[in-house]
């Protein structure tokens, strides 16, 4: 995909963002790592066109990210799965299916039973989010995101919420998804996975861009800010 960050702020009550550049293309798998708080949160929903930042520009594969027709193409997984809890896992699928992409239920049903096959989710399809493991959630989420067939899917510490295993049993659920050709943007505080899946790097402090390049700058940091973050994820 093709990145273009211009002069991006953003202030809530506090500068959160301050003047982020980057260009990048071609990568397919861009991580964002940073401590907490440094802003990555706001950075990846900017990109995603879910937020939009007090001033700059943010073009991903030459579309504006304001447009209201891009925010269409974009899969986003959140921190915690934000499935409805009184639906099934089939259900939380299909409904936007049918709402937001005019799917008659068949089609819906088919492309809701296509993404939970994907990930595994075969067996569990009509139990409710409480009803499965913290994992088995996180993944409908992520099939949930697929259904609507973004080129570019958004994941915003998918998962933070779960266990080593749960974590372990998500992370290569996603790295199945690169056969699919998809492309991904992702923040997450597991290196190993960075390490293994991102073909580029971008670690952020207090707002701004610090360092970005290839994963393997994370075995040769050259800033200060860097070396302190992997000394402290290791
Ligand atoms: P990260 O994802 O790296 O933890 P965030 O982008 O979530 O960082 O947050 C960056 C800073 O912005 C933090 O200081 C956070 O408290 C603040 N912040 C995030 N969202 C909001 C909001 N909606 N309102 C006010 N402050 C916010
Ligand atoms: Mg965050």
């Amino acid at each position: 995909m093709k990145i273009n960050i211009q002069n991006v702020s953003h202030t809530y009550d506090v500068e959160v963002l301050e003047n982020v550049n980057i260009a990048l293309d071609q990568y397919t798998a861009i991580g964002i790592i940073g401590v907490s708080g440094s802003g990555k949160s706001t950075l990846i929903r900017m990109m995603a066109g879910l937020e939009e930042p007090t001033s700059g520009n943010i073009e991903i594969d030459g579309i504006d990210v304001r447009d209201p027709e891009y925010r269409k193409h974009v899969g986003f997984v959140f921190q915690n799965h934000n499935l409805f809890p009184h639906l099934t896992l089939k259900r939380n699928i299909t409904l936007i299916l049918e709402k937001t992409r005019n799917m008659s239920p068949e089609e819906a049903s088919e492309a809701a039973d296509k993404y939970l096959d994907i990930l595994h989710l075969h067996d569990q399809k009509e139990k409710k989010p409480a009803k499965v493991s913290g994992g088995q959630a996180q993944r409908a989420s992520i099939a949930r995101a697929l259904s609507i067939n973004p080129e570019i899917i958004f994941l915003d510490e998918p998962t933070s919420s779960l266990d080593p295993i749960l974590t372990d049993e998500v992370l290569n659920a996603v790295e199945e998804l690169r056969e699919l050709g998809k492309q991904f943007v992702f923040v997450t505080h597991v290196m190993s996975f960075v390490k293994d899946f991102a073909d580029y790097v971008i670690f952020m402090d207090k707002g701004k861009i610090i360092e970005h390049g290839k994963p393997s700058i994370l075995d040769n940091p050259q800033t200060n800010e860097l070396e302190s973050f992997m000394s402290k994820v290791r």
